[in-house]
């Protein structure tokens, strides 16, 4: 039970119909930080999967038809739900994600507020008259919920990019299958117990969980179902193009939100300070496993020198160990991905890298990597072409706009970029050049619910959040009333 003070939190089967379903065949969920297993969870198959998909389509008419405002007062009920469990679900995703407890509750705080903002977004969905091309007639533009959507999430969020994608469905009127990632799926089932007690009608909201081996099994009966109108998909560019190619048989509406590989530039003209806790902030948050992780650090020679000096203090202040240690950085979520960190870093070192600063695991163990920063990094490391996703800054100086410019855009990624610069009309140039779906200036923080995320290139395409962030979840139906003489 792991000590939550409210065990039916701790759910291990599958969500489908508003029932749990047992499997006999089952994967474990492991402690990424000690590789011990936390729970074991239903394996499910193409069978179950279709059922959850059943119990969606059953449950779409009624709930597409409901009033805004009623869909609204339920999603507050979870959003509230959330912030009432916020200690069990900070603790199921530390456990399973290996996140900070800060950190985790900060995301479920987050993933609470993607519930409110589209819970206020649903009252607004609206549509226009446009006027007549023929006499008497009146066009009506107005938009209906896509109809039963299945959702496709990552582990490094476990709660945030759940409730990222079920907001914006419920707001609009659509009924969902969720396939968690086989790393996290216990904070997925709390908040579907969360949805249960809270009132959603049964089928509204389904969950299939599955293994690393189910996970094709699944997402092919989500893709190839006629009755599936939507993935929405969150995880690696390589599955990411998969999932739109099983798609395109069925003509179904994607949304993509692939990997990206960050650039953060630091110009001479920067406030350092800021600059620092910016790079701090964008480069170690989830130990550097998310998608707009800064990834390649560009600082201009003018002030490599002490920028360097500055962001090497604030890293050895950065301390590693298990969710509940208060430390800043937990494990990396499982051995694929502290071998290929591990793997950046050689090659990084081999190629001619320098190693300005290593911290210390604190004997963690292997599953931790200790922040490091590596200098003279260059566009043909594998730290350069690929996310590193883990606390490894990669450096490397520039001399000109032009040249900083191209170099940020020499990826087949366009998620999120950064800069520092207290020029404005730098700010401007820089920001319209960059070929990325999101810019921080001055600043590395740039999730919230009220903006638009999403990238360009192969980073994918949709917008998750904002007012934008239901366009996604509606098809635009236009009616033609033409007056008929009587
Ligand atoms: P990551 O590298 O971040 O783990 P993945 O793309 O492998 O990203 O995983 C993101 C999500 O996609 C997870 O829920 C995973 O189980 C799921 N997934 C992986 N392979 C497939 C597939 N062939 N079809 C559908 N979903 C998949």
């Amino acid at each position: 039970m792991q000590h939550l003070s409210d065990p039916d939190l701790w759910r291990t089967d599958a969500y489908i119909n508003g029932e749990w379903v047992s499997t006999s065949a089952r994967f474990d969920v492991l402690d990424p930080a000690d590789r011990t297993v936390l729970a074991s969870v239903a394996e499910c198959d193409a069978t179950l999967t279709n059922d959850a998909i059943a119990a969606a389509d059953r449950a779409f008419s009624a709930w597409a038809a409901r009033r805004a405002a009623d869909r609204a007062q339920l999603m507050r009920a979870l959003a509230d739900a959330l912030l009432a469990s916020e200690d069990d679900l900070a603790r199921l995703i530390g456990l399973e994600n290996g996140k900070p407890l800060a950190e985790a509750v900060g995301e479920v705080r987050y993933a609470a507020g993607f519930l409110t903002w589209f819970a206020e977004q649903a009252r607004r969905v609206d549509g226009s008259v446009i006027e007549s091309p023929w006499e008497r007639t009146t066009i009506l533009a107005t938009r209906e919920p896509v109809g039963v959507a299945a959702l496709i999430t990552p582990w490094n969020f476990p709660a945030a990019m759940f409730t990222r994608k079920l907001g914006p469905a419920l707001a609009t009127g659509c009924t969902v299958v969720l396939k968690p990632a086989e790393q996290t799926p216990l904070t997925a089932l709390a908040i579907a117990a969360l949805a249960h007690r809270v009132g959603f009608p049964a089928g509204v909201i389904n969950v299939v969980t599955g293994s690393a081996d189910a996970a094709p099994v699944i997402g092919e009966a989500l893709t190839s179902s006629r009755t599936v109108r939507k993935v929405s998909f969150t995880g690696s560019t390589a599955v990411g193009k998969l999932i739109a190619a099983q798609c395109a048989s069925t003509v179904k509406r994607v949304s993509l939100e692939l990997g990206g590989n960050a650039p953060l530039i630091v110009f001479d003209d920067a406030d350092l300070d800021t600059a620092v806790a910016g790079t701090i902030a964008a480069k170690f948050r989830n130990a550097g496993q998310t998608c707009v992780a800064a990834n390649r650090v560009f600082v201009q020679s003018g002030i490599a020198e002490e920028y360097t000096k500055r962001l090497t203090a604030a890293v050895a202040e950065l301390t590693v160990g298990r969710f509940d240690s208060g430390s800043a950085i937990g494990p990396m979520i499982d051995d694929d991905a502290t071998a290929k960190v591990r793997r950046h870093i050689s090659d990084a070192i081999a190629n001619g890298a320098t190693v300005v600063s290593e911290g210390s695991t604190n004997e963690a163990g292997d599953q931790f990597v200790a922040p490091i920063i590596l200098a003279n990094t260059t566009a043909s490391m594998q730290c350069h072409q690929e996310e590193t996703f883990g606390p490894v800054v990669s450096l490397t100086t520039f001399d000109t706009v032009d040249e900083v410019v191209e170099a940020a855009n020499d990826t087949d990624s366009g998620l999120a970029a950064y800069f520092f610069t207290n020029d404005l009309g730098r700010s401007h140039d820089v920001s319209k050049r960059l070929q990325f779906g999101i810019v921080g200036v001055n600043t590395g923080v740039i999730s919230a619910p009220e903006v638009p995320f999403g990238g360009m290139k192969e980073s994918g395409y949709g917008r998750e959040g904002s007012a934008y962030g239901t366009d996604d979840w509606t098809e635009i139906k236009y009616t033609a009333l033409a007056h008929v003489a009587p």
